[in-house]
């Protein structure tokens, strides 16, 4: 009897729990505060920072490209597993835009200050592992050194970080995701323009691809292995690097899908990681009396 209850008493909560993923929102701004508790439960403590920028995308792009683009994956991720979506966030690495319209180019330091602060109060919600997504190649760096200073003292969460492409599935890649012939991918170009039209299609002008020049204009002579800050600008003065004629909803839609399998399975690897929060809290003790390490 007592055995039959346990197992009614299961399937009530696998019930109970089946029921939550379908109404709990995943984005942090669209939960009550009671409702917050109850999805950081469902996360089992995970939250997503999708990253973005505001600046020039081309002749062809909203200025907000990079935070559609990876909000948009980021929550076609979250049907498959549940993680919490901090609000709009934008604040990053941008100074190389600074001469189009429309660029937010914040100081270095409010960067640095505003990233560390806003995980930190992801953090003190109950967010002990919190997930950037980059959806912007110039904040790269930027966060892979935020990722590096969370062990200047020591945290009770981690920072993980997804700032590259990668299949991260396994899968096949999907044709419908390959671009139309070469060179037209890059900033601004075919595949970005094409994922805005997955989810904000009115926001796309890929008819207007022609009006300026995304080729590079090769203006620096410099060898191989010296980097310069003004590269950028050097190589591609409109903010714009390839062709972004042939963007198309259906490409967008299957490269979305693409990045959304590898958040995806991001998501569920960083919640099933216990390794890198022990070695974390480990790491942070020996920190503390380096002259105690084993030599
Ligand atoms: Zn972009």
């Amino acid at each position: 009897m007592k055995r039959l209850f346990l197992r009614v008493s299961c399937l009530l909560a696998v019930c109970a729990g089946a029921g939550q993923s379908q109404t709990l929102s995943p984005h942090w701004g669209e939960l009550t505060a009671n409702d917050f508790v109850k999805a950081l439960a469902q996360s089992g403590g995970t939250c997503a920072l999708p990253f973005g920028i505001v600046e020039k995308h081309g002749p062809s792009g909203p200025l907000a490209t990079d935070l559609i683009d990876v909000r948009y994956a980021t929550e076609l991720a979250t049907k498959q597993s549940y993680t919490i979506i901090f609000p709009e966030y934008y604040f990053g690495q941008i100074f190389e835009a600074r001469h189009q319209p429309g660029t937010i180019a914040y100081s270095t330091k409010l960067q640095l200050e505003l990233l560390q602060e806003t995980v930190s109060e992801m953090a003190r919600n109950g967010c002990k592992k919190v997930i950037i997504i980059s959806g912007h190649g110039g904040n790269t760096n930027l966060i892979q050194f935020f990722a590096q200073t969370q062990l200047d003292t020591p945290k009770d969460y981690l920072v993980y970080a997804i700032t590259g492409g990668g299949g991260g599935n396994g899968a096949a890649p999907n044709p419908a995701a390959a671009p139309s012939k070469p060179g037209v991918d890059g900033h601004a170009g075919e595949g970005e323009i094409s994922n805005v039209m997955a989810s904000r299609p009115e926001l796309a002008h890929p008819e207007r691809a022609g009006e300026e020049s995304g080729k590079d204009q090769k203006r620096l002579d410099l060898p191989q292995g010296v980097y310069t800050g003004i590269w950028w600008y050097a190589s591609f003065p409109n903010h714009y690097q390839g062709d972004a004629a042939g963007a198309n909803a259906a490409r967008g839609k299957a490269m979305a899908e693409a990045k959304a399998n590898q958040i995806a399975a991001a998501i569920r690897a960083i919640k099933s990681d216990t390794m890198g929060p022990r070695l974390q809290k480990e790491f942070f003790e020996a920190a503390g009396h380096p002259t105690d390490t084993k030599q």
